[in-house]
C-alpha cells in the first residue's frame, strides 16, 4: 500500500480527520481479518467507525498486554500480522520499564518507518547536500536506525559513528566536516564536555543542525539552549517509539512537537479516568499508527504526558503540535510532601546553569515520607542558587549535593538520571 507524502493531505485540501478516518477503517478491517492479537481485541466492534468521535469505542492497547502476549506466544507474540518469513527487521524496546518488547517489521512496514523519518529530516531542512553524523551504535534498540534509512532516501551522505569513543566521534565530525549531528540530548552535552576537555573546537565546526531523540531534552528550552550554545547549531527534536513508530518532530519555531497526522492518530486522555482531556490540560498521549500493517497499534497508551493543544503552529505545518513536546512519563511522577514532581521539571531548572555538567535526582525515604535531592557536578559552586530556583519554581525545599567531577554516570543513549531509593512500601502509596 503506497504511503502519502508529507503535506499531501494539506495540499490536496482534504480534511485531515476525514483522511485519518478512512485510513483507520482500512487498518481496522485489515486487523480483524489478518492480525490474531486484534482479531480478539476487536471482536465486539462494529465496523466501519463512523467518525473519530467514536474512537473511544475501540479498546486501548497497553504495553503490558503486548508483553504478556509475547510470553504466551513466544517469542514474538500475535501482533505480527504476516507469516514470519515476511519480516526483515528485528528491534526491541530499551526495557527501561519492564521486559523488552520484540518488534518486527516487514519490508513495507520498514519502508513506512523510513518515510516517517524522512519527515523529521525534512522538518530540520536536511537535504542531499548535507553530511549526517550518526553518534549511535547500531544494536537492537531502534534509535537512529530509521534515520539511517531515511537519509539514504533523501540522498544524504551518512558518516556512521558506532563503536567509537567520544573523542573519535568528535575527530570524525570535525575531520569529515559533518554538518548535521544526530544523537540523544544527553550525549550532545556529553560530547560538548569531552570537546572542551580535549580541545575540539565544536563551536566553529561545520555542524549547523542537530536532531536529538530518545529523551525529551530537545524540547526542554534550557536543555536545548545549552546544546545549541555549545555547538553553535540549531536543534530539532524528534519523538518516536519502537512500538509505535517515528511520530513527531519539532519545526523551525521550536515550540513543541508536531504529530505526523498523515500516519498517526493522536488522542490525549486523563490517565486515571481514560476520558479525553480538554484544551490546555495535561494528559497521556494515545497513538494509533495508521500505516504499519506489519505491527499495527490501535489506541496505544504511550505513557508520555503532553498538553492538549488545538492551536496551529506559525511554521505553516498544518499538523497539530504539543507545546513543549513530551512533558514527562505518566509513571515518573512522585509526590513529595504533597507536590507532584516530574524529573523533567527539575531538569529544566538544572540545565539553566551552564556550570552544571551532570546531575542526578535521588528519591529516598525518611520516616516513611518521600524525599528528593539533586546531586550535581559543577565547575563552580552553584548549590545555593540552584536551591533557591528549585524552591521558587517547584514550590518545595530540595536538597542539592555537589559531587566531585566524574562521580555521576554519563550516557550515550537514554540517560537514567533518577535514582529511586525509596522503601517499596512508600513507593506504592506516593
Ligand atoms: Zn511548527
Amino acid at each position: 500500500m503506497a504511503q502519502p507524502a508529507f503535506y499531501r493531505v494539506h495540499e490536496n485540501d482534504v480534511d485531515i480527520q476525514a483522511y485519518q478516518l478512512q485510513k483507520l477503517n482500512q487498518l481496522l478491517v485489515f486487523a480483524v481479518h489478518c492480525n490474531e492479537f486484534y482479531k480478539e481485541k476487536l471482536k465486539d466492534i462494529t465496523l466501519p467507525i463512523r467518525s473519530l468521535e467514536e474512537l473511544n469505542k475501540l479498546p486501548l492497547t497497553l504495553k503490558k498486554e503486548l508483553a504478556e502476549d509475547q510470553i504466551r506466544y513466544a517469542p514474538f507474540g500475535r501482533n505480527h500480522s504476516y507469516p514470519e518469513t515476511s519480516y526483515i527487521r528485528y528491534h526491541q524496546t530499551s526495557g527501561t520499564s519492564g521486559r523488552p518488547l520484540k518488534v518486527l517489521d516487514t519490508k513495507e512496514s520498514w519502508d513506512w518507518w523510513q518515510d516517517c523519518w524522512l519527515e523529521v529530516l525534512k522538518s530540520a531542512g536536511v537535504t542531499s547536500k548535507d553530511r549526517l553524523f550518526l553518534a549511535f551504535g547500531f544494536g537492537p534498540f531502534i534509535g537512529f536506525w530509521a534515520a539511517y534509512e531515511a537519509a539514504k532516501k533523501a540522498g544524504t551522505l551518512v558518516i556512521p559513528g558506532g563503536a567509537q569513543s567520544s573523542s573519535e566521534r568528535l575527530y570524525s565530525i570535525l575531520e569529515n566536516k559533518a554538518n548535521v549531528l544526530l544523537c540523544t540530548p544527553s550525549y550532545a552535552l556529553h560530547l560538548a564536555e569531552i570537546a572542551e576537555q580535549n580541545g575540539f573546537d565544536i563551536k566553529n565546526s561545520h555542524v549547523h543542525t542537530m536532531i536529538t531523540a530518545g529523551e525529551p531534552g530537545g524540547s526542554i528550552a534550557s536543555v536545548r539552549e545549552q546544546i545549541e550554545s555549545h555547538w553553535n547549531a540549531k536543534l530539532y527534536d524528534h519523538v518516536g517509539m519502537t512500538e509505535i513508530g517515528a511520530y513527531g518532530f519539532s519545526c523551525s519555531q521550536q515550540k513543541g512537537i508536531h504529530v505526523n497526522e498523515s500516519q498517526f492518530l493522536a488522542e490525549v486522555i486523563n490517565p486515571e479516568t481514560i476520558e479525553p482531556v480538554t484544551e490546555g490540560e495535561r494528559g497521556e498521549l494515545v497513538l494509533t499508527n495508521l500505516g504499519r500493517y506489519g505491527f499495527p497499534l490501535i489506541r496505544y497508551r504511550t505513557g508520555d504526558m503532553v498538553r492538549k493543544n488545538n492551536q496551529s503552529c506559525s511554521c505553516g505545518n498544518p499538523y497539530r503540535f504539543f507545546e513543549d513536546g513530551i512533558l514527562g512519563r505518566a509513571d515518573d511522577m512522585v509526590i513529595v510532601r504533597g507536590v507532584n514532581i516530574y524529573p523533567q521539571s527539575i531538569e529544566a531548572i538544572v540545565r539553566e546553569f551552564r556550570e552544571i555538567n551532570e546531575f542526578r535526582i535521588v528519591y529516598y525515604t525518611v520516616d516513611e515520607m518521600n524525599q528528593v535531592k539533586v546531586q550535581i557536578e559543577a565547575s563552580m559552586d552553584v548549590t545555593d542558587e540552584l536551591k533557591v530556583r528549585l524552591r521558587e519554581r517547584i514550590g518545595l525545599r530540595i536538597e542539592v549535593e555537589r559531587l566531585e567531577n566524574g562521580e555521576l554516570p554519563r550516557f550515550e543513549l537514554k540517560a537514567r538520571r533518577v535514582l529511586d531509593q525509596r522503601d517499596s512500601k512508600v513507593k506504592k502509596t506516593p
